[in-house]
């Protein structure tokens, strides 16, 4: 109202209710002026917070609070749980980290210790090249008068036939001394990673004629037949590494030989394709197991059969790495009693140049041609080695001086002025490569041909030798063969050869013993006598025929006993 009365007229705003439960009249001054105003509350208003709205509100906002207190305790126990699970990790990954670091130490010191025993290994595994090396070079003096000596003997005339089959045999058992020695030298060479390859040009199918000449014999001893197919008749240069594919024929083909008692032994070699040969060998032998054929390319491997028959089983592992080394692999057909296959294939290019024709030697080497006058010079400190190089010069008509060492000989060269000088490498007071400078300042490069006389063996040492100024090499044990060709290839000289009587009457023919009938009591005392090896007893038979005797007797000379009891098993009584 406008001023302080109830007066109808003086109503602004609103309407009066005259039985409103609650009344208020509130005076106020405001704007200068006097306002009344009347404020009535109805039965509704008093009733207002107990209304159902209002315990709706109330509950609903009950509700949502409780609703938020839910969501929150479970979001705080949410993060409770993950708090506990980052306080576990932390714990678990605080102990892993100490476990790993721990490791790390420990595998920090295995590594070292790893290291260690590498460096201890390396070490070890030098060790072992050079004490194999110089045990080479010390078997090789010896076995260099040995041989040496055997060989002089070989060419003595006043010997009788019996003497002369034993000298041979000292060389053979000799030269298998000497195989296991390089076989050996092989396979630490393979092992320490120095094995490699010295291709040059050759005739293949010279190889395959030499292989067929040399094993020809062996079978014709185990009355074994043996077909050989090559690549036809003319020369089939190529470009490879001669001496180790040799070595790798001759150790298939023996072992084809050594594990077979009766058949036939096969020596093939195909053209594959542009430039690749096959080449295979097989035999009707004892067979190689399945089991044993990975195994014994292994090196000092062998099945119970080549238990048996000795050796040492490190023949197979040698090839196969070396045919690895020519980009080939050694496969192997077997079954256990039915023989086996051994084959492998290789890249042979064409050869470079032209191949040389080897000259055929029609018998050995009797002495010097006529009219060929040669001086020589022989410096080595071993008195035996000395004298074999010596003598055998001398037995062909060489002139010849000695010296121990260096300084001697160097003193010996204005008077006797040799053509060509011998020289060992190692000497006391002047060596080999001392030796070879002094004459060459004092005399210059070509006044004599100097040949490097040693029991060296590994190709570096070789190298050293020829790279120190020397003309040629000759390793010992040295043949008689290379003693000549070394004099023929540097100071163009001639030989005159003898032919040598060979008792071939046992190897040439072949026994077919299942056609040959004995007494039965003579048979039964040969199968007792072949028994303990006694084949001596064999010759008093006077019912056994002298050529049978010897073709039993090769058996026993060979130790092939099991052969000898087969060839018996088949005569009939
Ligand atoms: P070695 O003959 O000196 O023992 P190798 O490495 O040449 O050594 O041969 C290993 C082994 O493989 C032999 O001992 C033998 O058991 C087996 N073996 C090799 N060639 C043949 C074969 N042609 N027939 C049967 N077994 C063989």
């Amino acid at each position: 109202y406008d001023g302080q009365e109830k007066n109808e007229e003086k109503k602004l705003f609103g309407q009066w209710a005259p039985r409103a439960p609650l009344k208020i009249d509130t005076v106020i001054e405001f704007a200068g002026r006097t306002w009344l105003l009347v404020w009535q509350g109805n039965r509704k208003f008093l009733d207002g917070p107990r209304e159902k709205v209002a315990y709706w509100v109330g509950g609903g906002v009950l509700g949502m609070a409780i609703f938020l207190a839910i969501i929150f305790e479970m979001m705080a126990t949410r993060t409770r749980l993950v708090e506990n699970q980052v306080i576990t990790r932390t714990e678990q990954l605080t102990r892993s980290n100490e476990k790993l670091t721990s490791e790390i130490t420990a595998r920090a010191r295995a590594e070292k210790e790893m290291l260690a025993a590498k460096e201890e290994a390396e070490l070890a595994n030098r060790a072992k090249s050079t004490f194999l090396a110089n045990m080479s070079h010390e078997i090789r003096t010896p076995m260099n008068a040995i041989l040496g000596y055997a060989q002089i003997l070989g060419r003595d005339k006043s010997l009788g036939k019996g003497q002369h089959v034993n000298v041979e045999k000292i060389l053979n058992s000799g030269d298998h001394l000497l195989q296991i020695i390089n076989d050996i030298l092989d396979i630490s060479k393979i092992e320490a990673g120095r094995m490699e390859v010295h291709p040059d040009d050759f005739d293949l199918n010279l190889l395959v004629k030499d292989l067929d000449g040399m094993f020809r014999i062996r079978c014709q001893q185990k009355n074994l037949l043996l077909k050989v197919t090559g690549l036809g008749k003319s020369s089939h240069p190529v470009f490879g590494d001669e001496g180790k594919l040799r070595r790798i024929l001759i150790n298939i083909l023996g072992n084809a030989v050594k594990f077979t008692d009766s058949g036939e032994i096969g020596f093939r070699v195909s053209a594959e394709g542009a430039d690749r040969y096959l080449f295979e060998v097989t035999d009707t032998g004892v067979g190689i197991l399945p089991e044993s054929q990975k195994k014994i390319l292994e090196p000092f491997t062998q099945d119970l059969e080549g238990m048996k028959k000795g050796g040492t089983g490190l023949g197979l592992a040698i090839c196969a790495k070396q045919i690895e080394l020519m980009g080939g692999e050694l496969s192997i057909d077997s079954e256990s009693g039915k023989g086996a296959r051994f084959y492998f294939s290789m890249n042979l290019p064409p050869a470079h140049g032209e191949v040389k024709a080897r000259d055929q030697r029609d018998g050995v080497v009797s002495r010097l041609a006529p009219g060929c006058h040669v001086k020589a010079l022989v410096v080595e400190d071993n008195p035996l080695n000395r004298d074999v190089l010596s003598k055998i010069l001398k037995d062909v008509g060489v002139q010849v001086e000695e010296s121990e060492n260096g300084q001697e000989a160097l003193e010996k060269l204005s008077q006797f002025s040799p053509d060509i000088i011998f020289t060992d490498m190692n000497m006391p007071v002047m060596d080999g490569p001392q030796l070879i400078r002094a004459i060459e300042q004092e005399y210059g490069k070509e006044r004599f041909k100097i040949i490097a006389v040693s029991a060296a063996v590994l190709k570096h040492e070789q190298k050293k030798f020829l790279s120190c100024g020397c003309h040629g090499f000759i390793g010992k044990p040295f043949r008689f063969d290379t003693i000549f060709t070394c004099l023929e290839d540097h100071l163009n000289v001639k030989f005159e050869y003898e032919e040598v009587v060979k008792d071939t009457s046992a190897e040439k023919k072949t026994i077919d013993y299942s056609q040959v009938h004995l007494p039965a009591d003579t048979l039964a005392q040969l199968k007792k006598a072949a028994k303990f090896g006694q084949i001596s007893e064999m010759e008093k038979q006077d019912s056994v025929a002298p050529e049978l005797v010897q073709h039993l007797k090769a058996f026993a000379d060979k130790f092939q006993l099991g052969a000898l009891q087969k060839a018996l098993d088949q005569i009939k009584p």
